[in-house]
């Protein structure tokens, strides 16, 4: 019994690493494309949300980097889909996402590129699959503001690593977060393992234990959530803050870097308070930075009080919103909201 809790850690804790390895390369791949003239421009997909050459390039060095470790094709399920690099009109796009991917693999092909954006295709599997947002906040990436590369492995309806890539924030938890980094941070966990950080780049040694911030009555509550207000109700936010007592508006920032933020204790809480009836929100959206905050020892649920569960395919069918809060403060913003 106890060897095989073992051996469950020893390949959690293996699986981090190679999370930890994917990001950081897919992460210097998005960082080429801001340094390439002309190539930070989007094409917007059906839904009408950006897509950018550095999507498919982080899609594609992730899938090549699980790809190569693994020996097979990964089970993958990333939020893009490879159609808009296919066929005739689909060259340039796909000629600017390998010269992006070439950054971090110099032999890489064009067809290899395609191939490899396309296994980000797989349906969620119970058997445990990866999921990845190779660029959360493409909004954020547009404006050179904050983003994230976010993967995680799930598995039993919940994931039991993740790693996070946050090219444009800093490793100083006290660094004004709206000033884009050059160094960048990457923050990584395992269920039960713990979360750490360390800034891109920086060795394996030089990472530190994430901690959310204890919370007291008497505390003010910095609080984060989104800059885009069709993602996340801002004026609902405000009315809960006050709810609870808070005078200081919300920092806001694109991405799950809320998510770091708050497991490193540099704000109480990240609020994603829903803008309409009948947004699901999307598993890649939170696998990663929903387990670096709980294993921060932050409690992250829906905007009931519920815990996230990822065992309805690629959406999170049966929540609503996100709270993700310092352990003082969480139940008071889930009876704020259900006042407000
Ligand atoms: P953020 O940077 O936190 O604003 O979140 C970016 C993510 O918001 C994107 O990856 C989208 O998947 C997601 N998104 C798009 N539309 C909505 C919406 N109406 N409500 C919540 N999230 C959304
Ligand atoms: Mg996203």
């Amino acid at each position: 019994m106890q060897t095989s809790s073992t051996d469950r850690r020893a390949s959690l804790e293996s699986r981090r690493v190679l999370a930890e390895r994917a990001v950081e390369a897919a992460s210097r791949a998005t960082r080429s494309v801001h340094e390439l003239p002309g190539e930070v421009s989007a094409v917007l997909k059906d839904d009408r949300s950006p897509v950018t050459v550095a999507d498919f390039a982080a899609q594609a060095v992730v899938a090549m980097t699980l790809a190569s470790a693994e020996g097979t094709a990964p089970r993958l399920v990333g939020e893009e889909h490879p159609a808009a690099l296919e066929g005739d009109s689909g060259g340039p796009l796909l000629h600017a996402v390998t010269a992006a991917v070439r950054t971090v693999f110099p032999d890489a092909t064009s067809d290899e590129v395609l191939e490899a954006v396309g296994h980000g295709t797989a349906e969620p599997d119970a058997a445990g699959f990866w999921t990845l947002d190779p660029v959360d906040g493409t909004k954020g990436f547009l404006r050179r503001q904050q983003y994230a590369v976010a993967l995680a492995w799930v598995e039993e309806g919940r994931p039991l690593v993740g790693a996070l890539g946050c090219p444009h924030l800093s490793i100083d938890p006290s660094a004004d977060v709206e000033v884009a980094d050059p160094t960048g941070c990457l923050a990584s966990a395992t269920l039960g393992g713990g979360a750490t950080m360390r800034a891109i780049g920086a060795a394996s040694k030089d990472r530190r234990t994430l901690r959310a911030a204890a919370w007291n009555e008497s505390d003010g509550i910095v609080c984060c959530e989104s800059v885009e207000s069709g993602h996340s109700k801002q004026d609902r936010t405000a009315a809960v803050l006050a709810a609870c007592g808070a005078s200081a508006a919300p920092v806001r920032l694109d991405s799950q870097c809320k998510y770091a933020v708050v497991a490193r204790g540099q704000a109480h809480a990240y609020l994603r308070l829903p803008t309409r009836a009948g947004y699901v929100e999307r598993i890649w959206d939170h696998a990663a930075g929903s387990l670096i905050a709980t294993e921060s020892g932050a409690i992250v649920s829906d905007i009931d009080g519920a815990p996230l569960d990822f065992a309805h395919g690629r959406g999170l069918e049966r929540n609503r919103g996100i709270v993700a809060a310092s352990a003082g403060l969480h139940a008071r913003l889930i009876e704020a909201i259900a006042r407000t």
